[in-house]
């Protein structure tokens, strides 16, 4: 966090050098953070506010995200989260997928696509699963030539070489078009 970052309750200014301003209050002598932000300080009018932040949106267990697979480990992968319950994120929010139940060679390569139902909260580690049938690959290429893919039973092939791939994909494979465009 950094150094004029405060967080709700922090102690910006004191009482005999400052008014409160917007997102302060006054707690004896003291001006205190009610949110966080970053301090501003303004000596012509002699307050102290705070300018609130963008709202970091957090997942909660349950919701569903759409994120793009930034490591595709062997028996994880991990997700840059883009979309809660369909609105895009600010901030950038990793959460870690557990994968090595699921019998698939390649579950989700680096750069697709993926749809996620957060499971939990660790240790400050967003957990979600792609188990259930509409989780998992939303959009993905070719792992030879990066070609288009398409779905073929449980698996894709590709338009271009002909390549014959699994992943673990999700129901609405393919209908996202929205995601192609970003
Ligand atoms: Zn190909």
């Amino acid at each position: 966090m950094e150094e004029n970052q405060k967080i709700p309750g922090e102690k910006i200014a004191s009482i005999e050098e400052y008014l409160p301003g917007d997102n302060t209050f006054e707690d004896k002598d003291s001006i205190r953070a009610t949110t966080i932000g970053k301090i501003n300080l303004d000596s012509s009018e002699r307050s102290a506010s705070i300018n609130r932040q963008k709202q970091i949106t957090v997942p909660n267990v349950g919701d569903v995200i759409i994120g793009v697979v930034e490591a595709n480990l062997p028996s994880m992968i991990a997700i840059m989260i883009k979309y809660v319950n369909g609105k895009k994120v600010v901030a950038d929010l990793e959460c870690i997928c557990v994968t090595r139940h699921i019998r698939k060679k390649n579950i989700a390569l680096a750069k697709d696509v993926v749809k996620a139902e957060i499971i939990s909260h660790i240790n400050g580690t967003i957990h979600a699963s792609i188990d259930s049938q509409e989780l998992g690959v939303l959009f993905t290429k070719c792992r030879k030539c990066f070609g288009t893919v398409v779905k073929m039973r449980d698996a894709v092939k590709c338009k271009d070489c002909g390549w014959i791939d699994d992943r673990k994909l999700s129901t609405e494979f393919g209908k996202n078009d929205f995601l192609t465009q970003n």
